[in-house]
């Protein structure tokens, strides 16, 4: 079996009725779609509200765009020096290869960038600008290779960016963001873990999961051999409606990242990418999910809850209300909603 790519095989493979073709038809004028043989295994097609089919199987609800909804998001344009950059803060930059995915989330922030009609991949001279800016910037500690998903490039490919990242003194961090370890889990070789690293380099990985069934054997396996060559694993997830906004499954998904050797880092609260409404909670209730957590699973199970502002001014941490103050004193809420007084009085 290969990826799914189009209406035709999405309807010949049971993921879409045939009387829906039309409409999905229409869906993949504006989006790409891709659903990786690891992922069509894992759909229970007898379900039709099943989790992983919900973030890869194209939907017309997907034609409606709100007014609040925009091509560029979290404001990528706004803070690209060069083409295949993104310097919003002062110490790190995200590095854009490539844009296309072994997948196409249905919810991707960067939905209008990425895929066969997307952003393409960096032409050998624009690779050199981005390599350049870098060099010249030497406050830049961290250099963050995301697209698209940049494990797709062939072990060769990677190694050379690692190669030409590794003579830049003021670069100690690489990380890169992917969902491949879960997606593609077969691609995760000795080569292409070597590819990862080089001297002198912190290599990090960052992987995007959003409901605890990614967590296969296979994929599970395949992280096990990044963190066993010494690569550092962060879990970023995005809240979902009808996904993962329930404690349970959060809690399930927090555990089964840590059980892999996964630190979970990020909790992003949906961004405002075009045709995606019907994903997207509130606010509120995402803060309310986010302090069930705190008092149900371990520490070490705790994501930190993340918005990306409208218009590129950066991530915020979206923080539950645990202190507030009055003339001096505070008063904390503990886990089960109980108050205090800070200082306690003598
Ligand atoms: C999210 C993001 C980063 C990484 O932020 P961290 O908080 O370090 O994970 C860096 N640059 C840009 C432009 C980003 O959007
Ligand atoms: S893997 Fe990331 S960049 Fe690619 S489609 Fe999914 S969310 Fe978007």
């Amino acid at each position: 079996m290969s990826t799914l790519r189009t209406p035709r095989e999405l309807v010949d493979n049971g993921l879409i009725a045939p009387e829906g073709l039309a409409g999905i038809e229409r869906v993949a004028g504006r989006y790409a779609i891709a659903i990786s043989p690891a992922m069509a295994d894992l759909i229970d097609k007898a379900d039709p509200s099943d989790p992983i089919a919900l973030q890869f199987v194209p939907q017309t609800a997907e034609l409606a765009t709100t007014p609040q909804e925009r091509e560029d998001p979290i404001g990528d344009l706004a803070h690209s020096p060069v083409e295949g950059i993104v310097h919003r803060y002062p110490d790190r930059v995200l590095l854009k290869a490539v844009h296309v995915c072994p997948v196409y989330c249905r919810f991707c922030f960067r939905r209008e960038m990425v895929g066969p009609q997307g952003l393409g991949t960096l032409t050998p001279d624009a690779l050199d600008r981005a390599f350049a800016y870098i060099a010249e910037h030497s406050e830049i500690w961290e250099v963050i290779l995301t697209g698209g998903d940049p494990l797709v490039l062939s072990p060769r490919r990677l190694s050379e960016l690692m190669q030409r990242l590794a003579v830049i003194d003021h670069v100690k961090i690489v990380r890169f963001h992917t969902r491949v370890p879960v997606v593609e889990p077969e691609r995760i070789d000795g080569s292409l873990i070597a590819a990862l690293k080089a001297s002198g380099k912190t290599t990090y990985v960052a992987l995007h999961a959003n409901h605890p069934r990614e967590l296969t054997p296979v994929a599970r396996k395949a992280c096990a051999r990044l963190v066993d060559s010494g690569i550092v694993m962060l879990g970023q997830s995005v809240l979902l409606k009808g996904i993962n906004d329930d404690p349970e499954t959060l809690a399930a998904l927090m555990r089964a990242l840590v059980e892999t050797r996964i630190k979970p880092y990020y909790l992003h609260h949906p961004d405002l990418a075009p045709g995606t409404s019907h994903f997207r909670v509130s606010l509120e209730e995402g803060r309310t999910l986010v302090a069930g957590l705190r008092g149900r699973i371990s520490g070490l199970c705790q994501p930190t809850y993340v918005l990306d502002i409208p218009g590129g001014y950066g991530k915020a941490v979206i923080a539950p209300d645990t202190v507030s103050e009055r003339g001096g004193c505070y008063t904390i809420s503990d886990f089960r909603g109980g108050e205090h007084t800070y200082p306690p009085e003598a």
